[in-house]
């Protein structure tokens, strides 16, 4: 099959995610072949940095030698049981390795497939909970401006970007909104509607998809502090910013504290596998003490799949072998030098390694930050923006070279768009 015959499928058969039928008529996508660590192929042997890892997956880089070799005696013993009335070792040893490298007391792990799925789990982990011990009064989430927690309708509930919900608004439930930017109001709503909040949920220190904004560590030790204080939960949504990518292994260690409930996905599997897992602590877990009446009432197919949790193991193996997370500071110094010096750029940022500016007006139907995203693909950069928020995020343990090239594309494309 040739690049063209490939496109014309595409056309004539895929729905596209976020993408219209006309846009998607006129859309030249990158045809990828092959890919190995930064860099995808195209299928005329073109190469591209991947300054996305891959829609923020990839953080040991496409084709790790090891997780491609876990998956694949995985598949020589077992690809797949359900986890009703049967458990395997890599689900069980899976669970324990997690457990151990999460923050507090976190160690109950619930497996799914996807962000969203983990996020949704979460949310009605918190609900159930309050409505089977006594306080059935807390059923509202208090959520952040600008926040992003994924498609499905809990998820899209709790996230505010327009762009990607307003059609939905009908179907989404109520929640409290507060800013993102300062814990006060969101403090003070716990203070006074604390009896009708199952939880508060947040992406710690990054909010991801609205449009890569930082936000310091004091606002979490309040959010926490205020959730101790009622008694209500913290869920942090780590689906993006945990296994390293704002450099150590969660986002909340940036501020000391840990959630009483925590999502990932992506990283997890060092975006090997469509997995995922929600992670409680031991007291979540006992408000489910009791007879059927009081089980959790929620699960999936792929619950633990074999495969997933076998890569997912190799995965914390390399972070330690590797001393992947050592290694972040170096390229994080790096990254904010470069989006310093990007001309024309305005709020230039860096944490762990996200790199991040806007350019021109803001928001995400903005255009600039795509005709930067062409001009990157020239240059053989590939380079997703967020509207006008340009970033890049690339695998945590790219080679100097590649990154310092990486920066380099970026800054070609950036003068040439002026
Ligand atoms: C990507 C993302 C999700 C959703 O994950 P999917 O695997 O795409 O369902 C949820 N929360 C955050 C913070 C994300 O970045």
């Amino acid at each position: 099959m040739k690049r063209e015959d490939i496109v014309a499928l595409d056309r004539e058969y895929v729905w596209r995610p976020y993408t219209s039928r006309d846009d998607q008529q006129n859309l030249d996508p990158f045809v990828i072949a092959c890919a190995e660590g930064t860099w995808l192929y195209d299928e005329d042997g073109r190469a591209y940095l991947d300054g996305n890892s891959s829609w923020w997956c990839k953080n040991l880089g496409h084709r790790h030698p090891r997780l491609v070799r876990a998956l694949k005696e995985q598949c020589d013993t077992l690809v797949h049981c359900s986890m009703a009335q049967t458990t395997h070792r890599q689900a069980a040893a899976l669970a324990q390795e997690l457990a151990d490298v999460c923050p507090g007391d976190l160690q109950r792990v619930f497996y799914s497939d996807d962000g969203s799925t983990a996020v949704e789990v979460a949310q009605k982990m918190a609900f159930q909970y309050w409505q089977q011990n006594g306080r059935p009064t807390r059923q509202r989430f208090v959520v952040l401006e600008h926040a992003f927690h994924g498609e499905t309708v809990g998820c899209m509930s709790a996230s505010d970007i327009a762009a990607f919900h307003k059609h939905f608004s009908p179907l989404l439930f109520d929640v409290v909104r507060v800013p993102s930017d300062d814990a006060s109001s969101l403090v003070e709503h716990l203070y006074r509607h604390g009896d009708e909040i199952a939880a508060v949920l947040v992406e710690p220190m990054i909010q991801g998809a609205g449009g890569m904004r930082f936000s310091s560590p004091s606002v979490l030790r309040s959010v926490r502090e205020a959730c101790d204080e009622v008694d209500t939960f913290l869920i942090a949504d780590e689906v993006f910013v945990g296994y390293g990518r704002t450099g150590p292994m969660w986002a909340c260690q940036h501020a000391g504290i840990a959630p009483d409930i925590l999502c990932t996905a992506k990283g997890f599997s060092g975006g090997m596998f469509a997995f995922a897992a929600t992670v409680a602590t031991e007291r979540v877990f006992e408000g489910f003490a009791g007879d059927k009446a009081r089980a959790f009432m929620h699960g999936h197919t792929f619950f633990g799949n074999p495969i997933g949790a076998a890569v997912a193991r190799e995965v914390l193996r390399i972070y330690r072998d590797e001393k992947v997370l050592e290694g972040i500071a170096d390229r994080e110094a790096m990254l904010r030098t470069a989006f310093e010096s990007l001309p024309g750029v305005k709020n230039p940022r860096a944490l762990g390694m996200v790199g991040a500016g806007e350019f021109g007006e803001s928001g995400y139907l903005g255009r600039r930050g795509w005709q930067i995203s062409q001009a990157a693909r020239a240059q053989g950069l590939y380079l997703r923006p967020l509207g006008n928020t340009v970033y890049l995020c690339p695998p945590l343990n790219i080679g100097m070279d590649d990154l310092a090239l990486m920066l380099q594309k970026l800054a070609d494309a950036v003068v040439q768009c002026r």
